[in-house]
């Protein structure tokens, strides 16, 4: 096990002004006596901003800190105040990189909070790119907000600088699948393989003869990148995601639709743009697209991948050949099928460009990044095509478009959107509704209850009443804020 240094705490800044002054979680209070006690701080009623505190009145455990993402109103959640109970906690568990589960610890670490953070050695690697990228994109909003008057706060500052994320890195801890560690007398956690992403975990957390499962963010069973996820035998507790709680991926071949769609809209003079999530669902466009390349599809068909984080997340896979599925071939031929674009200028000549083309960027749901530049440059035209590879939470720009949305608005302008849009969920890294139910259905005993969440309302109760009536367990849909008594 390797323990960072947990040196140079720095001073923080004693200027800092929080943006919304008056954001505020609704939290209740702990329920009196309660003994083993759990707390729904994030991703109840949303799938964002990922947190959950357990607390038997003598320990305290927090698993994720993620940024709340989507629609203004989760979004200015992320400058509440962190919760006292979650300011005192020693210990911070990780299911994974992805910033709506670990992008709040470098706020916490800029307010002083100083604990450890548990996590996998892929995970720390891929942190290790995303966090201070997000401080990064935090400073460079406060500035752009500065320059053109937007905040009503003088001046706008960052929710977290680079700075701030790197303090958050040293207080990181690695741990490997199937590994025990022990936190507090009767006390440890245990990761297991979620398939999702690159080092995703779900947690087992084994407090004084109860167990209480975290399934983190659940991936597909038989993806072709990932391997299976695979929860361990028992638990008395679990929380479950449901991201797509209410939806069935369409059973088709991944890489067969992909290519059907893109070489539709090249025959008729197109540019393909992919809104992508830089770690994760970059990484399996790339080896789709090169089983097409190989299948001698796409031959003259440029492809760029236009992100440097989604580069540097991709030579990752390279790194951790045991933690998926591809051979060391596989790998090297899914990260050079595309053409690399690191230079903003490189990225801007490619927004000029006409010809057909597929460029690959990010963010994901279309929330920022250098895709909105494509966008705006490609949107308008009806030969072009938006792909969209993975869920668009609701209050996205990739929600919207989704939906059919006839305009989008990017830096402040009305972008007309004339585009084919589609959505190819297949190739989504979360479970669908039925291999959730697979997931649950493959521990050994009913557990005492199920707490579904990370899903938008309609996801949540959907899979809580497949739960309720298809395996006959006990089963509520928590909301944001509440405590429910672990028994
Ligand atoms: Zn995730």
């Amino acid at each position: 096990m390797h323990k960072r240094k947990k040196k140079h705490r720095q001073q923080h800044n004693p200027g800092i002004a929080f943006q919304e002054p008056n954001a505020s979680l609704h939290l209740e209070t702990r329920p009196e006596g309660a003994g083993l006690a759990i707390a729904f701080l994030g991703a109840s009623g949303t799938v964002t901003g990922s947190r959950y505190l357990v607390d038997d009145g003598e320990t305290r455990v927090v698993v994720d800190s993620g940024l709340f993402q989507g629609a203004k109103d989760l979004r200015v959640l992320n400058w509440a105040p962190i919760p006292p109970d979650v300011a005192d906690v020693g210990l911070v568990l990780l299911t994974h990189a992805h910033l709506d589960h670990s992008g709040a610890l470098p706020r916490m670490a800029r307010l002083g909070w100083n604990g450890t953070v548990l996590c996998t050695r892929a995970t720390t690697a891929l942190c290790e790119l995303l966090l201070p990228d997000s401080g990064h994109l935090q400073e460079k909003d406060a500035d752009f907000a500065n320059r053109h008057g937007f905040s009503r706060h003088q001046p706008a500052q960052p929710l977290y600088t680079q700075a701030d994320a790197r303090l958050a890195l040293e207080l990181f801890q690695t741990i490997r699948f199937g590994e025990w560690h022990p936190i507090a007398d009767g006390i440890s956690a245990r990761y297991h393989d979620a398939g999702h992403i690159l080092g995703a975990a779900s947690i087992e957390l084994s407090w004084k003869g109860r167990t209480i499962l975290f399934s983190g963010d659940i991936g597909r069973y038989g993806d072709a990148v990932m391997k299976d996820p695979v929860p361990p035998a028992r638990a008395d507790y679990v929380l479950v995601e449901s991201t797509y709680g209410d939806r069935r991926h369409e059973k088709v071949d991944p890489t067969t639709t992909l290519g059907d769609h893109i070489e539709r809209c090249v025959r008729r003079g197109g540019t393909v743009v992919i809104p992508a999530f830089a770690v994760g669902r970059v990484q399996s466009l790339l080896y789709h697209l090169s089983r097409l390349r190989a299948a001698g599809r796409l031959r003259d068909t440029p492809i760029y991948l236009d992100s440097p984080m989604a580069i540097n997340a991709s030579e990752l896979m390279c790194k951790f050949m045991d933690e998926h599925r591809l051979n060391r071939t596989d790998c090297e031929a899914a990260c050079g099928v595309a053409h690399y674009v690191r230079e903003v200028e490189e990225s801007k000549a490619l927004t000029a460009d006409t010809n057909p083309k597929v460029i690959i960027s990010a963010s994901g749901m279309a929330t920022g990044g250098r895709v909105l530049h494509h966008l705006k440059r490609f949107a308008p035209d009806p030969k072009n095509l938006v792909l969209f590879a993975g869920f668009q939470a609701a209050g996205t720009r990739g929600a919207a478009l989704v939906a059919g949305a006839k305009t989008i608005k990017i830096h402040g302008e009305y972008v007309p959107v004339e585009a084919e849009v589609a959505n190819l969920t297949m190739l989504s890294a979360h479970a669908d509704s039925d291999e959730i139910i697979r997931w649950l259905g493959s521990l050994e005993q009913a557990p005492r209850q199920v707490f579904v969440t990370h899903g938008e309302p309609t996801g949540s109760n959907v899979l809580a009443k497949r739960v309720s009536e298809e395996l006959g367990w006990s089963c509520t849909v928590p909301t944001l804020g509440s405590w429910s008594v672990l028994a």
